[in-house]
């Protein structure tokens, strides 16, 4: 498959998640008519194809990548910050969705000007807002698996400052990359793979939760069995749970957006992998069309391959 395939589909699968999870984010799993196909509503009364914090911190994460060519977390933390207050990056002006670990992140920046504005003592701090965003991490620095790693840590302590909150983003990323790389998903997914992922990163112990996670009981889990929470384990373990279970990129999406609960969120860290995995090709052109911003994020997609996507 062309290197391009798999960056357009990391970055529209991302969005795609987001905005078909959105109408049904904070609702209780089965308690709403099945999605489909994209729908008005839901707590921030999204339109069509609206996406909403997810998408739209990735493409400032995604721009600042273009315009500083490589991590910069004070321009990453300007950008998210313009996001929240003017609509930047957002689908149509308004910024819809914003975790309250970032907020307060955002709220430090402001007043003291810090380029990790995380709270490391945080208490409830280990939401998924860092790892939703973290596609244009990996697909920037995919030509160095260990480097994307350690970047990935860099960029979700501008808003995360807990380890589990880096440590899932870093194995993530390495996900991402593995399937760039085109490794199968049984190899993706193996315990083998997982652990040279974290041995990659000298001298350091991942969190248990991450590398517990990485052991895959999640495969045989009932779908009762798992929960779509904000909680950043909570949420990588239903992206991979659904990517695992079901062997197309619709398919999975489906399966992962009709969780509920951080529906969007689940849906675009599902999207950000399975649509690396299996390209932008093979999502049901629907959801593309009917994608707001589609051009932009495309645009910004192949930036981020620097040069190898042209
Ligand atoms: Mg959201
Ligand atoms: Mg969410």
């Amino acid at each position: 498959m062309e290197i391009e395939n798999r960056y357009l589909g990391s970055m529209i699968g991302l969005a795609v998640g987001d905005a078909l999870g959105a109408p049904v984010e904070f609702t209780k799993k089965d308690s709403f008519e099945k999605i489909e196909h994209y729908r008005r509503g839901g707590k921030f009364n999204v339109s069509i194809g609206e996406y909403t914090d997810d998408t739209a911190m990735a493409l400032c994460l995604a721009q600042s990548l273009v315009d500083k060519n490589g991590i910069d977390q004070k321009d990453q933390l300007s950008k998210y910050l313009k996001w929240f207050e003017e609509g930047y990056m957002s689908a149509n002006g308004r910024s819809i969705g914003c975790g309250k670990v970032t907020l307060r992140a955002l709220y430090r920046y402001m007043s003291k000007d810090c380029s990790e504005c995380g709270n490391s003592r945080l208490s409830k701090g280990a939401g998924n807002g860092s790892l939703m965003r973290i596609a244009p991490v990996a697909l920037f620095y995919a030509d160095d698996v260990k480097v994307a790693m350690e970047m990935a840590t860099k960029s979700s302590l501008t808003t995360h400052g807990l380890a589990i909150c880096s440590d899932a983003s870093m194995y993530m990323t390495g996900l991402i990359i593995g399937a760039i790389e085109g490794k199968s998903k049984d190899e993706l997914l193996s315990v083998g793979y997982a652990k040279k992922l974290f041995e990659l990163i000298k001298n350091y112990t991942f969190h248990q939760e991450v590398v517990a996670l990485s052991k895959g009981d999640y495969k045989n889990k009932s779908r009762d069995a798992i929960e779509a929470k904000g909680y950043v384990i909570s949420t990588l373990e239903s992206a991979l749970w659904a990517f695992y279970n079901t062997s197309t990129f619709d398919e999975g999406l489906i399966f992962v957006v009709n969780l509920g609960d951080d529906a969007d969120t689940v849906g675009a860290v599902y999207g950000q992998l399975a649509g690396a995995y299996y390209g932008v090709d093979s999502i049901a052109k629907k959801y593309k069309d009917g994608l707001m911003r589609r051009d932009l994020i495309e645009k910004l997609a192949l930036k981020l391959g620097r040069g190898i996507c042209e």
